[in-house]
Order: structure tokens, then C-alpha cells, then sequence
């Protein structure tokens, strides 16, 4: 076996080696997090992980979303901690409260089933503003509009490989949307009627969905069973697969377009991000599953990456040398190798390379 040189990068010219290039080479793109003023060690956390392993290159400016004012030392720290210009944005109360058409006591009823069978966050109200607020209003913020791309980062989250590639770069260049590393299954006590909505919404809709080209299949297929792959418990056409979106790298115009806003605006109109507790993580990734090509979907296969409970890391050893990789990939928290997973029905019915007609 050649021995690797480790000090080149192969995958991406511009990146490490050539640093006076990377500054002309930036994409209209920001990282983003929404977040409290209280998680400010896990932000910090995230921030230095998210740096050392990709930003300090590339100095992308941070934007910060609270629905409470961020106080000084939050700003102070994060601040510090960025390579790139940071910025703090509130989010009007229209675009993170319980809209006043929601009733009282159905949502109060829905609260409390959630608790009583012990869902993760069941009882939570604050909870339910953000899941509506990642799946419906983040692109609308002002603070974003002048971007193109951004990238979700949460407190206390882990990379754990140097990048070897700008991903704003492969979304604009290999005319991506949506990028993900996780792809998982969700607990269908937070989404009973959610499939129900989706065909509903896909009945008045068909203009805006292309059957031929999108991963409809991905959400739907449940052909992998047993030993080839996650047993899906599900009692509709949804097999529960979604990607996981603590992290995603996303095309803002995507969701700031008409497509995507009358999803939402259909889904919101359900009222389940209350009654129930719909997360933002099924409901974009329907939405992309439905509304985007099979091929404007990647999967950043080299991007080692936790975020509790579960975590990613590549396997091939070579390129866990090359970019540093600090993951172990038989790890018992590594997802991708576990039933749960649905990485393998994106390999079979998601990713446009190796679609195949079955
Ligand atoms: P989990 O990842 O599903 O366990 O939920 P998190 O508590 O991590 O929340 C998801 C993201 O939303 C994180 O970035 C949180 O910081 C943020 N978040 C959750 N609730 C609130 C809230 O009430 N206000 C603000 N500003 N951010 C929130
Ligand atoms: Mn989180």
C-alpha cells in the first residue's frame, strides 16, 4: 500500500493549503443557530468544535436567533469565539408564538397525552414553538435574507473530522438543497395524523410535486425488512425515515420559495405542531423528499458528527487519517450501523447516483 500524503488535501484545492485563495472563494452562506442565552457553554462547545474543524478556514459569518433578547455575555462569547463576523437576530413574536387560533383545549389535552406516555418533550409548549418555528419561519428571519445558504448548528453537537471540502461549495456547485448526516426513524406518537395531512396536502398539490424525480420512495418504502435492514413499526404509508436536523446544510431560496411555503402553510393549517408535537425534522424532510429532486439531496458521507444520543463517523480508514477524524465508527452510538437507521433506504431509494428502478 502507497503510503497517503497527509499534508495534501485531495478533495478540495482551495481548502487548508491555498489559505490567501479562500477568502475570494466564500459562498453567500452562514452558519445558524437558534439558541438560549442559558446553553451558553454548549454553544461555545460547538462553535470551537465547528472552527477547529472547517470555519477557521473559511471565517463564515455566525448568525444567533433567540425569541428573547441575547444578553452580553452571550454575545461577548460568541463573538470571541467566531472567526467570522457574528450577528444576533430576535425573532417577532408573530413568527414563534402559538398563533390564537389554536384551541385552548385541544392543545392542553394533546399536552398532556404526550406527558402521560412519556414523549420526549410531550409536555413541553416551548418545545412545539420551535419545531413549528424550524419548519415554517427560520427562513423568513430578516437577518437571513442576503444568504443564499446556511448551516444549522445546536449547542453542544460535535464534529468530529477536519472538513475536506466547503459544503456550501459542493451545494452551489453541484446544484444541491438540501444536505444532511443522519438519517433516522421518528416516534410516531409525535406525528399520528402528520402522513394523513401530507396526502391530503399531496391531493391538492399534485402541480408541485414530481412523482418521477423526487424520494418519495425514501418516506414510503418499507420493503427492507428483517434481516436486511430496520423493522419499520409505523401505521401509515410513512415509514418514519427522516434526516436528522440538529444538522443540515440547506438552500434558503428552496424554502423561502412558493413550493415549500404552501407545504407549510398546509401542514400549520393542521394545527399538529400543536395538537400533536410534529417536529421540524419530518416535516422538512417530506417537504425536500417530496418537493426536491433526488439528486439536490447529499448525504456529507465524510463528516464525522454527534449530537446526543447518536453519532456518525466514517468508516474508511484512510480518510479518518487524512482529516483527523477523533470517532470511532463501530461505536455503539454510531447510528448508521444500527436499526434504526435509514441510511440504507437512502442508498436504496433516496440518492440520485444509485437510484435504481426496483
Ligand atoms: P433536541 O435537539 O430535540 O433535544 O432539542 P433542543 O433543546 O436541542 O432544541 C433544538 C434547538 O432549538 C436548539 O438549538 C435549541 O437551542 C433551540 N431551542 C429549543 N427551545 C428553544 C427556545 O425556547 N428558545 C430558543 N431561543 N431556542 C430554543
Ligand atoms: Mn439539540
Amino acid at each position: 500500500i502507497k503510503p497517503l500524503k497527509l499534508s495534501t488535501n485531495t478533495y478540495d484545492d482551495n481548502a487548508l493549503d491555498h489559505e490567501s485563495e479562500i477568502h475570494t472563494q466564500k459562498e453567500n452562506a452562514t452558519l445558524l443557530m437558534l439558541v438560549r442565552n442559558w446553553e451558553i457553554a454548549g454553544a461555545l462547545r460547538s462553535m470551537r468544535s465547528l472552527e477547529d474543524r472547517f470555519n477557521q478556514d473559511y471565517h463564515y459569518d455566525w448568525t444567533f436567533l433567540n425569541d428573547v433578547p441575547f444578553d452580553n455575555e452571550f454575545i461577548e462569547a460568541t463573538t470571541a469565539m467566531a472567526s467570522g463576523k457574528t450577528q444576533y437576530a430576535l425573532i417577532p413574536p408573530e413568527d414563534w408564538d402559538r398563533p390564537t387560533w389554536i384551541d385552548e383545549k385541544r392543545f392542553e389535552r394533546g399536552l398532556q397525552l404526550l406527558e402521560d406516555k412519556g414523549v420526549l418533550y410531550g409536555g413541553s409548549k416551548s418545545y412545539r414553538n420551535m419545531c413549528r418555528f424550524n419548519s415554517g419561519y427560520f427562513f423568513r428571519q430578516k437577518i437571513l435574507d442576503s444568504y443564499d445558504y446556511y448551516f444549522r448548528v445546536e449547542p453542544d453537537v460535535e464534529y468530529f473530522c477536519d472538513f475536506p471540502y466547503d459544503p456550501f461549495k459542493v451545494m452551489r456547485e453541484k446544484n444541491k438543497k438540501y444536505g444532511f448526516v443522519i438519517s433516522l426513524h421518528e416516534y410516531e406518537d409525535t406525528i399520528p395524523t402528520l402522513w394523513d395531512a401530507i396526502e391530503e396536502y399531496m391531493e391538492e398539490n399534485k402541480d408541485d410535486i414530481d412523482m418521477e424525480n423526487n424520494s418519495y420512495k425514501f418516506v414510503t418504502d418499507c420493503s427492507m425488512i428483517g434481516k436486511y435492514g430496520p423493522i419499520v413499526n409505523s401505521n401509515s404509508d410513512y415509514n418514519l425515515c427522516h434526516f436528522w436536523s440538529n444538522f443540515e446544510v440547506g438552500d434558503l431560496n428552496f424554502f423561502r420559495g412558493e413550493r415549500y411555503r404552501r407545504f407549510f402553510e398546509y401542514l400549520d393549517s393542521k394545527g399538529g405542531f400543536y395538537y400533536e408535537r410534529w417536529g421540524d425534522a419530518p416535516v422538512h424532510s417530506i417537504g425536500v423528499s417530496l418537493l426536491l429532486n433526488r439528486d439536490e439531496i447529499i448525504h456529507f458521507d465524510e463528516l464525522g458528527y454527534t449530537h446526543v444520543p447518536f453519532t456518525t463517523c466514517p468508516s474508511a480508514y484512510y480518510l479518518k487519517l487524512q482529516q483527523r477524524c477523533q470517532c470511532n465508527s463501530d461505536d455503539e452510538s454510531n447510528i448508521d450501523i444500527s436499526p434504526n437507521s435509514c441510511l440504507m433506504r437512502w442508498w436504496k431509494n433516496g440518492s440520485g447516483k444509485f437510484f435504481l428502478k426496483i
